[in-house]
């Protein structure tokens, strides 16, 4: 499992690759694609997805009779790097850096001293128009290089980083930036108009011993486990719902973002296909906000709340907050443990140090436009927003067998606090 975890977060250096690559998994499977800009005729058990701003995407499978309800996961295809600027080079009397800014809250340090390539879209002219091409250069192309211990001696006693100064990379040629993304777009270089790229770390994921080291963990690892689950999963009476977004890292309040009108709108143009109202159903759904946890750390087990540190291989995370940053709630993590007891899959409880504030996610986001039931869970990993993170070696298939089992589940609402799952 691990290993293909590993090939698909090969595939995936950025959130258009994510969407494109998974719509690819989806289509493998007889998925068929919907466009945003045309009316949908759906049919009972069909198979189908859409992707909008070609970085974020939803998959939906129907039961063959009316859906009871939506069974939904989401997670999560972006990750936090740097963002290659429009006038890319930085031309220096014997170098070339590239002109960069930051994407998200990564860990600086980490992305020092490694090898790094460059993925993400191009913009080109076409006869008709512009068109999308996806950007995926592969090769060692860029270094963020430290500054030596000898001209910083105090490296080792907090380091800061100015993102103008410390965090512009090295580029590996003199020059011929463009002329690179225009060949890889398969146009002259005068017909690249603009661009989304961005750095990443194309080092592959190892598995070593009890853990599994990758870059992008968070969220991909949820994203893949997801997917597995929702592909393989049995029949179920309602309409299993995958969605995987973009920005998450940045906020998600864009287009394509948990916080845009995209999974609302989808469900809805469901619901108009099938004559059901989304109100309806809504009241009837449960949404997975699948977004990884912090492990306690083996050097730092203070930053853990002492009843609520979750470790590695343990299961999969249910996650709370009193303030709601993650949407689970009694009744929501009683249906989760429900799924994880039919999946014989183990599960613990993760909750911040009450000193300490923790991220915001997909789920309390997406909630504000279509609301429903949602839990927040995730797999417990180290240093999260590193180039390179650290995960349970077992845990990717935990979330692939909860997934699978929640996937091929019915859930039916009394509207009393009630509710059957099976
Ligand atoms: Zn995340």
């Amino acid at each position: 499992m691990n290993q293909a975890l590993f090939s698909y977060i090969a595939a995936c250096p950025t959130a258009f690759q994510a969407a494109a690559h998974t719509a690819a998994l989806l289509e493998a499977e007889g998925y068929r694609p919907l466009r945003e800009t045309e009316e949908w005729m759906l049919e009972p058990g069909g198979r189908y997805y859409v992707t909008r701003n070609g970085s974020s995407l939803i998959a939906f499978r129907l039961p063959k009779g009316r859906p009871v309800g939506f069974m939904m996961t989401a997670a999560h295809g972006d990750s936090p790097t740097f963002k290659i600027k429009e006038n890319a080079e930085l031309t220096g009397e014997n170098e070339t850096r590239l002109s960069v800014e930051g994407y998200g809250g990564m860990l600086c340090a980490s992305w020092m001293d490694r090898p790094l390539s460059v993925a993400g879209r191009a913009m080109v002219r076409t006869e008709n128009g512009v068109a999308m091409r996806l950007i995926d250069l592969h090769d060692d192309l860029a270094l963020i290089p430290n500054v030596a211990i000898h001209m910083n001696r105090d490296a080792n006693n907090g380091a800061k980083y100015n993102f103008a100064v410390d965090m512009q990379p090295l580029y590996g040629e003199k020059g011929g930036f463009h002329r690179r993304i225009a060949e890889a777009a398969g146009v002259a270089e005068e017909d690249l108009l603009t661009h989304d790229l961005f750095l990443y770390n194309p080092q592959p994921g190892v598995e070593w011993g009890d853990y599994i080291s990758a870059p992008r963990l968070d969220d991909l690892q949820c994203a893949f486990a997801a997917l597995q689950g929702f592909l393989t999963a049995g029949e179920s009476q309602s309409a299993a719902v995958y969605c995987l977004f973009d920005n998450e890292e940045v906020g998600s309040q864009t287009k394509q973002g948990a916080a845009s009108t995209f999974l609302r709108e989808t469900l809805e143009r469901i619901c108009d296909a099938l004559g059901l109202t989304l109100r309806t159903m809504a009241a009837g759904s449960f949404l997975l906000s699948c977004d990884n946890a912090h492990a306690v750390h083996p050097n730092h087990p203070e930053y853990a709340d002492k009843n609520h540190a979750v470790r590695m291989n343990g299961g999969v995370v249910i996650k709370y907050n009193a303030s709601q940053r993650y949407t689970t709630d009694a009744v929501s993590a009683a249906l989760f443990q429900t799924v994880c007891e039919a999946a014989g899959v183990p599960f613990q409880r993760y909750a911040n140090r009450p000193d300490m504030a923790g991220g915001s996610t997909l789920g309390s986001i997406a909630n504000t436009q279509v609301s429903l039931n949602m839990a927040d869970i995730g797999l417990a990993q180290l240093a999260m927003h590193s180039a390179f993170e650290t995960a349970g070696a077992e845990d990717t298939a935990h979330m692939v067998q909860a997934l699978k089992t929640f996937f091929g589940m019915t859930l039916r609402s009394g509207g009393d606090g009630t509710y059957q799952l099976r």
